[in-house]
């Protein structure tokens, strides 16, 4: 005789019980050779289950040893008795088992699927095995569409799918009329026949007549263990033991895992249908989060932009120098800081391509009969290069140099003061008053656009600054000195060489310098400020978006514990199971992400309409909070996945 293929030695269960322990098994041992077919009999709670639980690998025994061909069951981990359930054992349970939302086929597969057999494969072994047992056209059917004694037919073709070695059937015909359970014990036997292993669990005697071995057990105990020649096959002799075809495991665990990816991705999406409105509800919170940030980002950035091209407008590589240590000092001496002498100093710089100081104050404007109060900002014949684009001459010319030398009483009125003063005729070669200053109009400015335009209807006027200085506000002193820097200079290096030569003349900093690329750093800062506010609080959105993911996701693995304590007894390892509850979630975070991405951009495409601003959807943005959403449904799908993977298959089977 050969080594038997299951050995139990000393093997006792016990369950906690309150404060003290219940012992179900009390030291049983037990051998079962190769290709027996060997029936368990015994009173209902003497622990008939919970032996099979243990033959199953379904449950450890508290004490005594067990070995499967020769391996000893002690030692193993989870994942080793997975594999050790996948590879030698099929389950029949009394109430099917059957997962609800799965066609036959595909409940047949699962086992495969957890061993990594090619899809193909899966589906014509699937379908062979069905049609074999009489169930060939019922292949899509669910569970629901069948009757008793088919849905065992369909747990049998599942127990087989992976080779079967070892049946065991626990009660196979328990919840079975007498025609259905008759069909099933004449597979088993046909199963016997061809050389299975089958052990099998009643408390029908009838039932169990069918075997060759008959092992009684009472209150935990081995009673009685005895040959029987089996009702109906009497004649055949017995068969020596002859081992099943065990399907050999793939070699690559990469196709395993690929299948239980795809076969997560199917779960999750079966689950994410049947439950269509908590799954919307779950990620209404994402949806609203991610939106609220794609929006926040687009608008945000698109008033910068906006903000940062008005300002580019104003010249682009000009620095401006002030009096006083910075906006707010008053210090009358540091106000006249600025002197001719620094402007013809700053002119001698190499680096320096020109210097434009200005003055400004503010005087009645009179045309005969016409007058109104301007701002007269006395300027250098460069202003316009400074200005840039922003403003231009409608009609006439500038001044040039030698009227800025000569205190030349010229002047260029703005468009308002235009069409103030001369409201029906051309203003250029006429006088008109300045103050008590006569001076010729020689040039019009255009209406002015973008930020400049402001509100104001302020009338202005532009004349050379030494007029102004002498005729107007009778100081010599500047508001401010207008330097740009030749091309290849940086403007961060010419600031630095403009303080020190102005501190090194003045003898201490008593001015402030501002350039165009400090102006758009503060704006940069300050609305990079308040997009960080606004984002955070739609962060916060969002982690209320993932708290719902969790919560949903804890309901799923409770809701579904029978499903994974099945899926487990069928050989699914640990990483299996948490693997596709994190899939799961992190697709309620890709279906949240992506939806509220496409309401945050259509939002942010339709705001601009509503509030007069102007978007910029930044792809990267866009991406990076879809990225987000699958993180959160991942980082909060994590728990309820370790829960799901952590569940005793037995525990989890026994839940209803
Ligand atoms: P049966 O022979 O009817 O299949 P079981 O093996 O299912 O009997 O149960 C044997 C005994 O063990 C029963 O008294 C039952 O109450 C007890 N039992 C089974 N499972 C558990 C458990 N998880 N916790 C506590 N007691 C249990
Ligand atoms: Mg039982």
């Amino acid at each position: 005789m050969t080594m038997p293929l299951l050995t139990l030695r000393g093997v006792e269960r016990r369950y906690p019980a309150g404060d003290t322990e219940v012992t179900v098994l009390k030291g049983v041992d037990l051998d079962i050779e190769a290709g027996s077919m060997v029936a368990i009999v015994g009173p209902s709670g003497s622990g008939k289950s919970t032996l099979m639980n243990i033959l199953g690998c379904l449950d450890r025994p508290s004490a005594g040893t067990y070995q499967v061909a020769g391996e000893a069951t002690g030692e193993l981990d989870s994942d080793a008795l997975a594999r050790l359930r996948r590879e030698h054992f099929g389950f029949i349970f009394q109430s099917y088992n059957l997962i609800a939302h799965l066609p036959a086929s595909a409940n047949v597969e699962v086992p495969a699927i957890y061993s990594g057999r090619a899809p193909a494969h899966r589906h014509a072994r699937a379908m062979e095995l069905l049609t074999r047992l009489g169930l060939g056209e019922r292949l899509q059917h669910r569970p629901g569409q069948l009757s008793g004694g088919q849905q065992q037919r369909v747990s049998i073709a599942r127990a087989l799918m992976n080779g079967g070695q070892i049946i065991l059937a626990d009660e196979p015909t328990g919840a079975l009329d007498s025609h259905s359970g008759k069909e099933v014990m004449a597979i088993l036997h046909e199963l016997h026949q061809a050389g299975h292993t089958v052990i099998l669990v009643t408390h029908d005697m009838q039932v169990a007549a069918h075997a060759q071995r008959i092992i009684e057990i009472s209150d935990g105990c081995i009673t009685a263990d005895h040959a029987n020649v089996p009702a109906g096959s009497a004649a055949e002799p017995a068969r020596q033991a002859q081992t099943p075809r065990v399907e050999p495991s793939p070699s690559a665990g990469l196709r395993a895992w690929w299948g239980s990816f795809l076969e997560a991705l199917r779960m999750a999406w079966i689950s994410m249908v049947t439950h269509r409105l908590r799954t919307a509800l779950t990620m209404l919170g994402l949806v609203i989060g991610i939106s609220s940030v794609v929006t926040i980002l687009a608008l945000g950035a698109g008033a910068r932009a906006a903000i940062i091209g008005q300002i580019s407008q104003l010249g682009t590589a000009t620095i401006n120098i002030y009096p006083g240590i910075n906006f707010g000092d008053t210090n009358p001496a540091h106000m006249r800081a600025l002197k001719p002498m620094d402007v013809r100093l700053l002119q001698r710089q190499p680096f320096v391509d020109f210097v434009s100081p200005e003055v400004g104050t503010s005087s009645l404007l009179r045309y005969r009969d016409r007058k109104g109060t301007a701002q007269v900002d006395g300027v250098d014949a460069n202003y316009l290069r400074i200005i840039g684009s922003a403003v231009h001459l409608s009609d006439g010319i500038w001044f040039r140099k030698d009227a800025v030398t000569h205190m030349a009483q010229v002047a260029i009125i703005g468009y308002h003061a235009a069409a103030e003063l001369f409201p029906h005729v051309n203003p250029i070669g006429k006088i008109i008053m300045v103050g008590s200053m006569p001076a010729t109009i020689i040039g019009v400015m255009a209406k002015p656009s973008g930020l400049l335009a402001g509100n104001s209807k302020t009338l202005s006027v532009w004349m050379p600054y030494t007029t102004v200085a002498s005729h107007l506000v009778g100081h010599d002193w500047f508001d401010t000195i207008t330097v740009r820097a030749r091309k290849g200079m940086s403007s961060k290096e010419a600031v630095k060489r403009i303080t020190q030569l102005l501190t090194r003349r003045h003898r201490s900093k008593d001015f402030h310098i501002q350039n165009l690329s400090s102006i758009v750093k503060t704006i940069n800062k300050v609305t990079g400020a308040i997009e960080l506010l606004l984002a955070l609080i739609a962060a916060i959105s969002l982690v209320v978006g993932g708290i719902g993911v969790m919560n949903i996701m804890l309901v799923s693995v409770t809701e579904r514990t029978k499903e994974i304590g099945l899926r487990k007894a069928l050989g699914a390892p640990p990483g299996a199971i948490r693997r596709q509850f994190l899939i799961e979630a992190a697709i309620l975070g890709l279906s949240g992400g992506i939806l509220g991405a496409a309401l945050g951009i259509g939002a942010a495409l339709l705001l601009p309409g509503l509030i007069g601003s102007s978007i910029v959807v930044s792809p990267v943005a866009v991406a990076l909070s879809i990225v987000v959403a699958v993180a959160i449904g991942f980082v909060f799908g994590v728990y309820p996945a370790a829960r799901a993977a952590r569940l005793a298959p037995i525990d989890a089977l026994r839940t209803e």
